[in-house]
């Protein structure tokens, strides 16, 4: 096992466990690396945006306990394992002039984007929508990932999934909802941004996917075709979960002549090989 490039702490208020208990895990499993991208709380939002949008993550006054907590800790574990030090980031439109200084007041290796709620349906988290067609909500999440890959911000764009696992996917319009998928891979692969394969996508797509429409299987098909550069994650929010369902996340990953994966250090990406 390479990487798990998704992993939680108690640091965001709804992990549990202790943090050496992941990264025990993780030694236990034979990973190589791991990543800990934990929520940074949304505190670069204005405040009536944050009165509005419930505010898990992170403190503010947390970032810099989170940041040397895990380097000692990486230096504690040092012959036994690799540990980077990442954040998960809600990109919020319009936020990025804000949210860039605090990325960079410390040195992280990674850094993932998120988009958990749509901002122009309402401050909420995305399976809380109701009201509105789904098909607009899903081309509005797809906008608004495809910004997030613009923005730069991030080395990674996470659960690209988490759209179709809380909102019904519309069969009507699932023509477009393929094509608005496609468009993210490539600009995915056009800006360099790492696409997450998360592990909770994975297994939904496992119990969920009707015959009709499979989702995970064309995000694999679309990532082979614009050979758009991936992570792996667990999204692990307590320690037994670190390197979920990992097996056969890579065998369907190989079974589509994905073969790479990428790792990164003080921000600069390096290629794995997974086969
Ligand atoms: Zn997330
Ligand atoms: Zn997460």
């Amino acid at each position: 096992l390479i990487a798990d490039y998704h992993i939680h702490t108690p640091y965001c208020g709804h992990a549990s466990g202790k943090i050496v208990q992941y990264i025990e895990n993780a030694v236990a499993q034979g990973f190589q690396e791991i990543g800990f991208s934990d929520h940074l709380g949304r505190y670069y939002l204005t405040r009536l945006q944050r009165k509005r949008y419930w505010n898990w993550g992170m403190e503010e006054r947390d970032l810099a306990r989170y940041f040397s907590e895990l380097n000692e800790l990486r230096d504690v574990f040092a012959n036994k394992i690799t540990i980077r030090v990442g954040l998960e980031v809600d990109f919020v439109e319009g936020a990025e002039d804000i949210l860039e200084p605090i990325l960079s007041m410390y040195p992280f290796d990674f850094c993932i984007g998120s988009i958990h709620c749509l901002p122009r349906f309402g401050w909420k988290h995305i399976s809380e929508y109701s009201g509105a067609a789904n098909i607009n909500l899903y081309k509005e999440y797809f906008r608004l990932a495809q910004l997030a890959l613009h923005s730069k911000l991030f080395h990674s764009l996470a659960h690209v999934d988490f759209i179709w696992r809380y909102l019904k996917w519309p069969q009507t319009f699932q023509d477009i909802i393929y094509s608005e998928l496609a468009n993210t891979i490539r600009t995915a692969a056009a800006t360099n941004t790492c696409i997450e394969i998360n592990a909770n996508g994975f297994v939904w797509a496992q119990a969920n996917s009707p015959a009709a429409i499979d989702p995970f299987n064309f995000l694999l098909d679309q990532i082979k075709l614009f050979n758009a550069p991936i992570t792996i994650g667990s999204d692990a929010h307590e320690p037994d979960m670190v390197g979920k369902s990992f097996g056969p996340i890579i065998k369907s990953l190989l079974s589509k002549q994905i073969t790479k994966i990428y790792c990164f250090e003080d921000g600069r990406p390096r290629q794995e090989c997974l086969g």
